[in-house]
């Protein structure tokens, strides 16, 4: 075993293993150390106190000495350099890389000696008064002997207050707006701005630094600050320049860079970065308040909140139970809730480092700090485990972080965006808030400096995290892209790594990881209570009892009607009673017994479908335009008997070993009784089993109950007011569910359901004809017939029509951009399996929100979740699987446990007093968010499945006559 894995090894087991004095520690918790473990270390032990004592210095750096004269003044660029001089070409000069510091003056400033303070450290770095040139070999540095330089004055003193202080801020604002010539200019410039004259006012004067990045990171502008202050309280008392001269310089680095780091580690260190950063997402999925932007904009917002002291307080003790610092600490939970936020379990975060890892280099003034990139998996058993990971990550990262970013990107070739950072687009930083130091007294006649209090926010990153210790404990600011996201959103992402690092420092390492969410009891209570559609008590009678009494009291209106005929609420409920009284006695038709309905759209479907409910059994739609094949498959899986079809169709069935009965032939009918049969069914007892696409190249049975349909029969209602003055077109056919919508809705509520001609479906003229002479009030669509007929507001205006239903595909909000006042169009959403429908979303007037529509809110005793993997609940905006329980929920799959124990499962969130919370989750497969304002908005599939036409259509089956069914038999 090498000795590093051992210690990693060792690690996990809590066994902390360290040299001092040259001998071998081991620390561990009492019972850790187990005799293997003993002998595992004694028998390693020389080789880990070689590890842990060179590990101190890994990688071993050679020291970096003065360049030789060859290069003294023309030197390579720093990898880094080279990338920033690359961007400021690209950009022609842009201030993006401009580095400030503010000093408030207070007291009598002499410029005179504070311009000699600038020159000496210009002096004293070689790397601000170097210029970028070009030539064959590439950029290079030109280290310039001599530069001029003079501080530039600004006098407000005269001016009043207020305009003072707006004259103060342009002032700031230009200079740093200015960008730098990197061919020509000082890499630094400093401007005094005079606010009033000595004694006169607290405040004299502003003393503004500005250096180029090229030259400088947040490290330099503290040495920058020191040396400036070091240097005026020497000169203006008249003494000699303090400071020891430097052994090194920036182009030493630079050149040590290209040779010694380029010979010796760059590669092992690049290889494994490639390594661990191969399939890493190329762009983080937190939700985005919008699309995107194609280029990367510039306004920043800012928040700064502290941590709780409490946990403040615990963060280092529990970082160091766990072996971390208490930034890997913050790390691990700033993972965790991105985890979750993105329902992506690969987080990538950025983190800067000083990499000055020599000594010679931290005094120097230069563009130095690196940035190392973080990966961690989120999914792990345990929080320990995870810890051990995160561990891992950063002892990884540190060991490998010589690799400038800019190396980095090359070598992985990363695909360049103008919209996002390549490998990462989150940073977080511990105390990286360089500042200028404080001096209260610079030691002269009443003269002191201080930090000048400008927050200057730049955006850098999407988001952008620094945590700083304070006294009362760390400040967490947060910067981050406004057109990325919005200040609430980032307050909750506040709010939940808050909650996280609670949650970490509350539990043990053995707590199992899938236990702690991100929202609390009460949070998630009020997430679920928006994702439940309204509770409404269900009779337990079954579903056509409901449309009997209908026939009671509406008998003589009509309930169906179409170019044969009509037929009134008391005729169609005693034919259907006919019906059923003959195949019960006929065919043994009773409680779960599934026939077949093989006819064309009539009022005999109509009666037919009634009659088999009423006799207590369960219909099977077989459309007589299916192929052979498919009528033969469900023919088989359901083992129907008996078949209800008519004299044009029955051909269909002439292979089947089924008995057919002919609807069209009355007499067989005529002599059983007109009364209502009395079938004892219960809730569970099946009303229809429904054919949809199956993965396995055949179609699946759905078994709809009729506590199911009474419960759809409620959402309708709800949703739909339909009333006795409504004639509701009935378009579908009878093999999808949106037949049963259509005839349910209607019967339930005394109107007319007007069965549509053929033609009605080849073409809009045709539908609106057809709309117009039957005053058709309400319709149920496929989403792909509206937006073939996209009616105009005028046409709409002409018609009847208050309510289109429309589902089975992603609405098209441009077809819904503009409809007459009044009318409602409804988007609605639900597999077979959920009966009809479980979601909706009502426009009414027109719909212009920028995003898509939704499909909106739970039906009644539903509930529409949306959940990861983990089944834990995404946080608004996050994609997640929709996941549906409920009053709605299909039985399961006829004669297929395995798939129906696949698809419904335990619903964790299972609520005895909540009907929307049912023992049973459907798992849809349709990846969803819920929007701030609760609606839940479709984005797509997480598998193959399409719709061709408005049919579902699994991968696995290919049945291409499917597909070429007539686009409006589809719904
Ligand atoms: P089906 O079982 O034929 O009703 O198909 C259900 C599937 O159709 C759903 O799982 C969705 O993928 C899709 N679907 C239904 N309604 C909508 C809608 N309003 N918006 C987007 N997709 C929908
Ligand atoms: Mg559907």
């Amino acid at each position: 075993m090498k000795p590093q894995q051992l210690v990693s090894l060792l690690q996990e087991k809590l066994i902390l293993v360290s040299v001092s004095d040259g001998s071998l520690v081991v620390e561990a918790e009492k019972g850790a150390v187990t005799a293997e473990i003993a002998q595992l270390i004694r028998e390693n032990k020389t080789q880990l106190l070689d590890y842990l004592s060179d590990s101190e210095t890994q990688p071993k750096r050679q020291a970096i000495t003065p360049r030789t004269e060859q290069y003294q003044t023309f030197a390579p660029l720093s990898f880094s350099q080279r990338r920033l001089w690359f961007i400021d070409q690209l950009q022609q000069g842009s201030a993006q890389y401009n580095m400030p510091a503010l000093l408030t003056v207070t007291g009598k400033l002499d410029l005179a000696v504070a311009e000699r303070a600038c020159q000496a450290i210009i002096r004293r770095h070689e790397v601000l008064r170097t210029v970028l040139v070009d030539s064959e070999n590439g950029a290079r540095q030109h280290i310039r002997e001599n530069v001029a330089f003079s501080i530039s004055q600004s006098d407000l003193s005269t001016l009043d207050i207020s305009t003072r202080s707006q004259q103060l801020d342009t002032l700031i604002d230009e200079e740093l707006n200015t960008p730098f010539d990197l061919t020509q200019d000082v890499m630094m410039r400093a401007r005094y701005i005079l606010l009033a004259h000595p004694g006169t006012a607290q405040q004299d004067g502003v003393l503004l630094f500005n250096m180029h990045h090229i030259a400088s990171d947040g490290w330099s502008i503290e040495l920058l600050s020191q040396e400036f202050l070091t240097l005026y309280r020497a000169f203006a008392k008249g003494a000699a320049n303090p400071l020891p001269e430097l052994t090194i310089q920036y182009a030493d680095y630079a050149l040590w860079q290209q040779t010694w780091l380029q010979e010796n580690v760059l590669e092992t260190q690049l290889a494994y970065w490639q390594e661990t950063l191969a399939d890493a997402p190329s762009v983080h999925s937190l939700p985005l308040k919008q699309p995107r932007p194609e280029e990367k904009q510039s306004a920043a917002g800012c928040q700064s909140f502290s941590l709780d002291s409490t946990l403040s307080q615990q963060l280092g003790a529990v970082a160091q139970r766990h072996q971390m610092s208490p930034f890997m600490l913050v790390h691990s939970a700033l993972s965790w809730v991105l985890a979750q936020h993105s329902n992506q379990q690969d987080i990538l975060i950025g983190t800067p480092v000083a990499n000055r890892m020599q000594s010679e280099l931290e005094p120097l003034i230069g563009f130095f700090v690196n940035n190392l990139v973080l990966r961690t998996q989120t999914r792990h058993a345990t929080l320990g485990d995870y810890f051990a990971h995160v561990r891992d990550v950063h002892r990884n990262a540190q060991a490998n972080q010589d690799v400038p970013f800019e190396q980095l990107v090359e070598r992985l070739n990363v695909e360049r965006s103008l919209s996002h950072d390549p490998l990462f687009q989150i940073m977080l930083s511990m105390d990286s808030e360089f500042g200028v130091s404080d001096q209260a007294d610079a030691g002269l006649d009443g003269l002191s400096f201080a930090q000048y209090e400008r927050e200057i926010v730049s955006l850098k990153y999407d988001i952008d995290i620094d945590i700083t210790p304070q006294d009362e404990g760390y400040t967490l600011r947060w910067t981050y892209d406004l057109a990325l996201f919005e200040p609430n959103y980032i307050e909750t992402l506040n709010r939940h790594l808050n909650r996280a690092l609670q949650l970490f420092c509350d539990s043990a390492a053995s707590t199992a990881l899938a236990q702690l969410t991100l929202m609390d009891k009460q949070g998630q209570q009020a997430h679920l209570a928006q994702l439940c559609g309204p509770g409404v008590p269900l009779p337990s009678t079954p579903v056509h009892q409901l449309i009997e009494t209908r026939a009671t009291q509406s008998d003589a209106r009509i309930a169906v009607k179409s170019h044969e005929g009509t037929l009134n609420y008391q005729q169609l409920n005693e034919r259907a009673n006919q019906l059923a009284h003959y195949l019960r006695a006929e065919h043994q038709v009773g409680p779960d017994t599934l026939v077949g309905l093989c006819v064309g759209r009539s009022l005999e479907m109509m009666v037919a479908v009634l009659g088999i409910l009423k006799a207590g059994g369960a219909y099977v739609p077989l459309d007589p335009d299916y192929p052979q094949e498919r009528l033969a498959y469900m023919v088989e899986d359901t083992g129907l008997s008996v078949v209800l079809t008519q004299q044009k169709v029955a051909a269909m069935l002439s292979n089947f070993n089924v008995t057919s009965v002919l609807l069209d032939d009355a007499s067989q009918f005529a002599g059983y009784p007109i009364s209502n049969p009395d079938v004892a069914l219960s809730p569970e007892n099946l009303a229809y089993v429904m054919y949809t696409s199956g993965s396995t190249g055949n179609p699946k049975g759905v078994m709809i109950s009729h506590h199911n349909l009474i419960n759809f029969a409620a959402n309708c209602e709800q949703r739909y007011e339909i009333t006795e003055a409504d004639n509701v077109l009935q378009f579908s056919t009878m093999n999808f569910d949106i037949f049963v919508e259509e005839w349910l809705a209607t019967l339930t509520q005394g109107a007319t359901l007007v069965l549509r001609d053929d033609d009605v479906s080849l073409s809009r003229e045709a539908f609106i004809a057809f709309c117009d002479s039957h005053a058709i009030s309400v319709a149920s669509l496929p989403t792909a017939f509206w937006h073939m007929l996209a009616l105009s507001e005028t046409e709409l205006e002409a018609l009847a029509l208050r309510l289109v239903i429309v589902g089975g595909e992603a609405l098209d909000k441009q077809s819904v951009a503009a409809l007459k006042p009044g009318f409602v169009l409804l988007n609605t959403y639900g597999p077979t399996e959920t009966t009809v429908t479980a979601s909706g979303y009502a426009i009414s007037g027109g719909y212009d929100a920028p995003r898509a529509v939704p499909i909106g809110r739970a039906n009644v005793n539903t509930a529409t979740l949306v959940l990861s993997e983990q089944l834990t609940l995404c946080p608004p905006g996050v994609v997640g699987e929709l996941y549906i329980s409920g009053q709605c929920l299909a039985s399961g799959y006829l004669h297929q446990p395995a798939l129906t124990a696949e698809r419904f499962i335990d619903n964790p969130y299972f609520d005895p007093a909540n009907p929307a919370l049912s023992a049973r989750l459907y798992k849809t497969g349709d990846l969803v968010r819920m929007g701030a304002d609760g609606e839940i908005e479709f984005v797509g599939r997480s598998d193959d499945q399409v719709k061709i036409r408005g049919f579902r259509v699994e991968l696995g089956e290919i049945e291409t006559q499917l597909m070429s069914h007539e686009l409006v038999e589809s719904a």
